[in-house]
């Protein structure tokens, strides 16, 4: 093994020196920070714990980056990012480096350390955290700015000059990465209390110097390109908000000149205005775009492509972990370079790599077929060269034929086609799916059979995940405890749940979910088509991940998948018990889904595999059945104009799931966000009979919709109490937002529950919190 490690050095340092001359134009968005085995995680929680201190934590921060750095330097990239790791969030570091830190953080205006940095981020004990929301329509979340009219601006963090030193110092020239001046802008929120005529993209003159003089240091220190993140520019802008891209680089462009400057756009095509704006911009040498999303993109560069410039083309898709089709690829970036000319193609990602898994060789359940389908991050950089290589007339053609059979053997496989579940999906699109009768007709025939109390109350779903049920799942997952007494552990704690809520007096009841480990994982390992990694982490924010499922096949269900637990946890009580699944739309978005058929066509599977479930539960006895949609509003599409297509087909999934049920059969649907007012007629066509959303943290926009006259004649019930903190909201407090609500809804399709699922607290905070909101009910109930 001595000789091997020799070995292995030597082509080590046959890489470094022989290969970096030979370097095609191959270039990287961003790479994840999370380390293949969730390093940064660790290191993050154990810190905030105080378990580590700064400096172990600077430590695994320095060897994440340098691994990086090294590891796309060794596979040959060209263009290398720095300033793309991030302790917590790259917006936020934005926000550090202008200083943008809100006044209750009580900064000294010194360089921002730790200290300051992770109370924005994560709040402290006197002050809460920065708001944090979708980037884009990705699964990562950013920590919002909060800038008003007043807002003073310096150049507080020098995080971006550091690393692109600290890269330099171990041999790699990286391109430092920046969060643009107008998509900082654009993803930012007024602060408290500033007036609404505020127009953030007012204080663009007063963060440009700030980046001149961020620009103007990474110039002294030897960078020759910087890369401007403006992925706001995919949206749909007004001509005024474009008009900002074009003012704010004419005004830096004196301080880029002597520099390269890429422009990076990722998530979908820019729209034919804001291309217009973008290719237009001063000082720019390079545009880069995401051509596996930006399905337009091709036709706009057709169109003109200003002389001279590099064209940065995001072939390899940074938002899934397939295998890059390679000579699909090649060919499309032939056609660019005939159209931009040579040497004027940069191969590239076509986003950052942050939004995919890090690293295959981690991979240690997956079979092999199902692997050479597969390319994480540390796997896709080696595409990109081999990509750049072969444009430049040097194909590794071993390469490419590995690459070209494992395309074949995709395409071919029979694990991947089920001839009878692709006819009954196909079957589906363009025909409607619906139930018989009407909601208010159904809620009578239900009511009859259900017989509920006026403000029925429930809860999502989940209750408490002890220590002990993990163990008992794991353990059985394990094989180290025996079938029975698995499922004899699960019965009891189920009887536990029930028994519960029954003392607490709760109309319709919940088996608790004990058996589950999360609600798309759970579906997932019992449908076919679906594989599951045991390191494929991608960072949802700051130290947090989710691990995706991968749909690489059609779907079916093999067998039924709740009914079992359901109709036990039926059996246990007289109450109705709600049957408990996760729809299709949900399923899709918060898995990696195969891209080799429109996403529809794997959605209406997942919704057929569903509907047998459902209809199995109402066999079973089971009359009410939620139906959870949690992520319906993650699928939305960025533009406006591709949206009504997506809701189209979302929306109909659902409904198939369902469509055959009786009207006895109450159908319950439950949706983890507020901010539903733009959908809501998607959200009513749904036809659910009882929907339970989000609301606690803002009553006001969810009523507003209500109160602006939109018909809504199926139950609803908005969440009375937030359960992402482990407050107890006391009997006052729950009856007075029922009341609200009852000033813009009919009493009769009122439901009082909680925001969510009750997993992530703990019993001593959830008997209490429930008891007070049956009280509450019952109050109001009272008065009516
Ligand atoms: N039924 C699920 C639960 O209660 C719903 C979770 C969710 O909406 N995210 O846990
Ligand atoms: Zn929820």
């Amino acid at each position: 093994s001595l000789h091997l490690q020799v070995y292995s050095f030597q082509v080590f340092i046959y890489f470094i020196f022989y290969m970096i001359p030979l370097t095609m134009a191959s270039h990287v968005v961003g790479y994840p920070r999370m380390g293949p085995k969730r390093e940064l995680k660790f290191a993050l929680e154990s810190f905030w714990d105080g378990k580590n201190s700064a400096d172990e934590l600077q430590k695994v921060f320095a060897d994440l980056r340098s691994s990086i750095w090294k590891q796309m330097a060794g596979a040959g990239i060209k263009y290398i990012p720095s300033n793309t790791f991030s302790y917590y969030d790259q917006v936020l570091d934005t926000t550090a480096m202008l200083g943008a830190v809100p006044p209750r953080y009580s900064w000294d205006g010194g360089e921002i350390g730790f200290d300051v940095y992770f109370s924005m981020a994560r709040g402290n004990a006197s002050v809460p955290a920065m708001e944090m929301t979708k980037w884009f329509d990705t699964n990562y979340h950013y920590i919002v700015p909060e800038l008003g009219p007043h807002a003073n601006f310096s150049y507080a963090s020098h995080k971006a000059v550091q690393e692109y030193k600290e890269a330099k110092g171990l041999g790699v020239d990286t391109v430092p990465v920046l969060v643009g001046p107008v998509s900082y802008l654009l993803l930012s929120k007024p602060a408290k209390g500033v007036e609404k005529s505020f127009s953030l993209l007012s204080l663009i003159g007063k963060i440009l110097p700030v980046y001149k003089e961020v620009v103007a240091e990474l110039k002294a220190a030897g960078a020759t390109w910087i890369q401007f993140d403006e992925p706001t520019l995919v949206k749909d802008l007004d001509a005024h908000q474009l008009q900002a891209f074009t003012h704010a680089y004419s005004e830096l462009e004196s301080s880029l000149s002597g520099l390269n400057i890429l422009i990076e756009t990722y998530f979908a095509d820019v729209p034919v205005e804001a291309y217009k704006t973008l290719t237009s911009l001063k000082g720019v040498t390079g545009f880069g775009f995401d051509l596996v999303r930006g399905t337009k993109t091709l036709d706009l560069i057709k169109a003109g492509f200003p002389a001279g410039k590099y064209l940065f083309a995001g072939v390899i898709d940074g938002r899934n972990i397939w295998a890059n089709d390679l000579a699909s690829s090649l060919a499309t970036l032939q056609t660019l370079e005939g159209i931009v000319g040579k040497d004027k193609v940069v191969v590239s990602t076509s986003c950052s790599l942050l939004h995919t898994a890090v690293d295959l060789v981690n991979e240690t359940k997956l079979d092999e077929e199902i692997k050479s389908w597969l390319a994480f991050a540390a796997q896709k950089v080696v595409e990109v060269n081999a990509l750049a290589k072969a444009l430049s007339g040097h194909k590794d053609k071993e390469y490419f034929s590995s690459n070209a059979a494992a395309q074949a053997s995709r395409k071919s496989s029979p694990r991947v086609t089920n001839e009878a579940v692709q006819k009954a999906a196909a079957a589906l699109r363009g025909s409607d799916h619906r139930r018989g009768t009407n909601v208010s007709v159904r809620l009578d025939a239900q009511q009859k059979k259900l017989n509920l109390p006026i403000l029925p109350t429930t809860t999502i779903g989940s209750f408490p995940q002890t220590m002990d049920l993990r163990r008992v799942r794991r353990e059985y997952k394990a094989k180290k405890i025996s079938e029975d007494d698995y499922v004899k552990a699960i019965k009891e704690e189920i009887n536990k749940v029930v028994k519960l809520q029954e003392e607490l007096d709760i109309d319709v009841l919940v088996h608790g979910e004990p058996e589950r480990n999360d609600m798309v994982e759970y579906f997932g390992e019992q449908l076919s088509g679906f594989a599951f990694t045991v390191n494929g982490w991608v960072q949802s924010y700051g130290s947090r991940c989710v691990k995706p499922p991968i749909i690489y096949g059609d779907v079916s269900r093999p067998k039924a998948m709740t009914v079992f637990w359901s109709s036990m946890a039926q059996s246990m009580t007289k109450r109705p018990m709600k049957g408990m699944l996760t729809g299709p739309v949900t399923i899709l978005n918060w898995s990696f889904v195969r891209n080799d058929q429109p996403r529809y066509e794997t959605c209406y599977q997942i919704a057929l595999a569903i509907k047998d479930e459902v209809e199995d539960l109402e066999k079973a006895g089971v009359t009410v059945i939620q139906i959870d949609e949690a992520a319906l509003r993650e699928g939305l599409p960025l533009r406006k104009s591709e949206q009504a297509f997506y809701l189209e087909w979302a929306v109909h999934s659902f409904r198939i799931t369902n469509c055959g049920v009786q009207d006895t059969t109450q159908i319950h649907t439950h949706m983890c966000y507020s901010n539903f007012n733009d959908i809501i007629h998607s959200i009513i066509n749904m036809d659910a009979d009882v929907i339970t959303i989000e609301n606690s943290r803002s009553d006001e926009k969810l009523l507003s919709v209500f109160r602006e006259g939109v018909k809504y004649g199926a139950g609803i019930g908005p969440g009375v109490y937030d359960i992402h903190s482990p407050r107890i909201p006391s009997t006052e407090e729950i009856a007075d937002r029922i009341n609200k609500m009852l000033a813009v809804l009919e009493s009769n399709i009122l439901w009082v529950n909680p925001d969510c699922g009750l997993k992530t607290r703990k019993y001593s905070e959830v008997k209490p919190a429930l008891s007070n909101m049956v009280a509450a009910a019952k109050v109001l109930r009272a008065q009516l």
